[in-house]
């Protein structure tokens, strides 16, 4: 029979009121305390460790290898995003008693068409830093008070993606998709009010260059009596990512411009007209509509470049986990063994750039070409399943392309 006067001796918690209680030579402890005191060994243990992070410098070439097994193609950006990871790990490391010099974010903008590894190039950092990474949408962002997500819910989608460890969700990735949609929309910023432009730009600003925000843990409005949770941003990694519809234009009347004065190295090298965005500068950001003060705090600018056939073909193979690796994994587990000739590859990648669905549009034409075996074998006894150019083809006829939907 449990004694009715034990209690825990470090809260005085009667036995009945705990979950659980542990005797010790002679005193008790009960679960509240052990979890307590838990945290108290973690943080003071942290401490310990320099900069409180345990992580190991990685230098920029072996980030790029990094990068280069999950995301295919993209050199130049994997190149600068190396660079940025790099200085941002140092950063992270920096002794903070020597702090005669600051070193600043690295924040990142990628410009390019969407569908072409922006948002996986976030991941993959994500994977390589080990920290979360809450991938957020610009358009959805309005400035306090209106219709729409304040910013700060940028910062609630990363303490969910930390399970709300602040430590970790301070040091953690936010991705904002679509930054190009929040453009000024026009030259004249007094018009009107621009509740979902330029509001959102400046509401955007002291997130990035690092402030303490307090942070509705469950988002939204719709919970008021929720208590905020205080969030540092100045370690906080930013990407922006966007297609900048349009860009082009600025950067060749730029260009132009230089060309009119004087004769500029960029025009004796030959202006590659296909592929604008490799000269994007922070200028033609700007005259796109994004406020200097947010292209300031984005200090790493980098272009993606469209997926052509061959790129499409590495990607549905080659990268750790890839499509096709995926499907083989998923029919092995049924005991089936997948095999694409080299002609179905192609012949998928074909379909991808006639309908124009580019990678992300690989997913969905798998799924069509395999989804008749995935139903049907896994209770059939067949061992094998080849893929052939024809079987696809079969597969594929049977659908609407155009009405794929498009799975990312
Ligand atoms: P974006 O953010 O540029 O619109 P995503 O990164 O979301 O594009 O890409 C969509 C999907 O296409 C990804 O899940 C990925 O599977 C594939 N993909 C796109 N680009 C690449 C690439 N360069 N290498 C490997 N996979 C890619």
């Amino acid at each position: 029979m449990s004694k009715p006067d034990l209690n825990c001796s470090f809260c005085g918690r009667p036995k009945p009121e705990t979950q659980l209680l542990i005797a010790g030579l002679d005193a008790h402890i009960c679960d509240r305390c052990i979890v307590q005191a838990h945290g108290i060994v973690l943080e003071e243990t942290a401490e310990e460790t320099p900069g409180n992070l345990s992580i190991e410098l990685k230098l920029p070439r072996e980030i790029k290898a990094f990068l280069d097994e999950y995301v295919i193609g993209q050199d130049a950006s994997k190149r600068v995003l190396s660079v940025a990871v790099y200085n941002h790990y140092k950063r992270l490391l920096q002794d903070k008693t020597d702090d005669d010099v600051e070193i600043q974010k690295s924040n990142i903008l990628l410009v390019g068409p969407t569908g072409t590894g922006k948002t996986l190039l976030a991941q993959t950092i994500s994977r390589l830093l080990n920290v979360p990474l809450a991938i957020v949408d610009a358009t959805v962002l309005t400035e306090a008070g209106y219709v729409g997500e304040d910013v700060e819910s940028i910062l609630t989608r990363l303490l969910q993606a930390s399970d709300y460890d602040v430590e970790r969700a301070e040091r953690g990735i936010v991705f904002i998709d679509e930054i190009d949609k929040i453009a000024r929309k026009s030259d004249n910023p007094s018009i009107t009010r621009d509740v979902s432009g330029e509001g959102v730009q400046q509401a955007l600003l002291k997130l990035l260059e690092g402030t303490v925000v307090n942070v509705p843990p469950k988002g939204g409005r719709k919970h008021p009596d929720q208590k905020f949770i205080e969030v540092n941003t100045a370690n906080i990694l930013f990407v922006a990512g966007g297609a900048f519809d349009g860009i082009e234009a600025h950067i060749n009347k730029r260009l132009n411009l230089q060309a009119i004065g004087y004769k500029t190295a960029m025009e004796q090298r030959e202006v590659d007209k296909e592929n604008m965005l490799q000269y994007i500068t922070p200028r033609d950001v700007r005259s796109f509509g994004l406020i200097p003060e947010i292209i300031g705090r984005l200090p790493v600018l980098t272009y993606m470049t469209p997926l052509d056939e061959a790129t499409l073909r590495l990607i549905l193979t080659t990268p750790k986990n890839a499509l096709i690796k995926q499907y083989t994994q998923l029919f092995k587990m049924d005991g089936i063994e997948l095999q694409f000739t080299p002609g179905a590859l192609d012949y998928i990648v074909e379909k991808a750039m006639q309908y124009k669905l580019g990678a992300r549009g690989l997913r969905s034409l798998c799924e069509a070409v395999l989804n008749d075996a995935m139903f049907e074998l896994p209770e059939s006894g067949v061992k094998k399943l080849k893929v052939t150019k024809q079987y696809a083809d079969q597969k594929l006829s049977k659908i609407e392309l155009p009405k794929l939907k498009v799975v990312s």
